[in-house]
């Protein structure tokens, strides 16, 4: 594709974020392209979470900006819940659910957030849409194989299968941008695969993704563009099989993983 063609959905440049005297982000820039799956990856403590925090409006960065679409996250006074509202979903590193609600009810209310702005909605017009919201969860459920537990309490949940539910959480609300921060972290080797499943399932409908991963077999099969990040910079970026043999990736993770 050529470069005009591109349609970029998410630009970040020249990011800087410090935490008292820690530059956890030095001068970041990242285009993320419409449809592709682009992985960040890099030893624990490089910065990755928190550059997504900053994409999200959980973190503000000091200097440099970010664009998503036609909208500016950083110049004006945007909040999670606003950047949320823009189109960006995001599963948390640590899931983020309600334990105490059935799965179902946990899918259905970030859709109820998303249309209605905020949890104290109108409930007339939240009446009109709850059966089909409803119906959308509980398929979004079966496709993720936990529709028999779909009124069972989601505190219950293995890990895996509450990052699973997080996902569902996120896909309820048809995000232009989702961000996956180590999706199958803690997860066993088949709740890995199943989640690998998904996600490409996902990569099929051209939704856009940026996904945190430690796990190399989860990068190279979802990945199209690979971002590693070493101690708050980017040191390379480029296509799997390039970034497969980069010496200074090599170097960044010797010890730490295997590429
Ligand atoms: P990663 O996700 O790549 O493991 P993080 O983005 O979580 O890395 O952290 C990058 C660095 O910033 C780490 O040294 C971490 O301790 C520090 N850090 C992250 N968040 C905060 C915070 N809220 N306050 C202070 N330091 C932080
Ligand atoms: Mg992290």
């Amino acid at each position: 594709m050529s470069e005009t063609s591109r349609n970029i959905v998410l630009s970040i440049r020249g990011v800087n974020k410090t935490f008292g005297g820690l530059k956890a982000l030095s001068n970041i820039d990242l285009e993320i392209e419409e449809g592709k799956t682009h992985a960040i990856i890099g030893p624990n403590g490089a910065g990755k979470s928190t550059l997504l925090n900053t994409c999200i409006g959980r973190i503000r960065p000091d200097s440099g900006s970010i664009r998503f679409l036609d909208h500016d996250l950083t110049g004006g006074d945007m909040r999670p819940h606003d950047i949320n509202q823009l189109g960006i979903s995001r599963v948390f590193q640590t899931p983020e659910i309600f334990p105490e609600l059935s799965l179902l009810n946990n899918v259905m209310i970030p859709a109820f957030a998303h249309k209605e702005g905020t949890f104290r909605f109108n409930p007339f017009s939240a009446l009109r849409n709850e059966k089909a919201i409803e119906e959308e969860a509980m398929s979004l459920l079966e496709d993720f194989g936990m529709a028999d537990q779909a009124h069972h309490h989601a505190g219950n949940l293995s890990r895996g299968n509450k990052r699973r539910l997080e996902l569902a959480m996120c896909l309820i609300q048809h995000p232009k941008l989702l961000l996956l921060d180590e999706p199958t972290a803690g997860m066993a080797r088949h709740d890995t695969n199943r989640t690998i499943e998904l996600l490409k399932k996902i990569k099929q409908s051209g939704m856009t993704k940026v996904i945190i991963e430690h796990d190399m077999h989860v990068v190279f099969s979802l990945a199209d563009r690979i971002s590693v990040l070493a101690q708050g910079a980017i040191i390379a970026e480029g296509e799997p099989n390039e970034i497969k043999g980069h010496p200074k990736v090599r170097e960044a993770y010797l010890g730490s993983a295997e590429i």
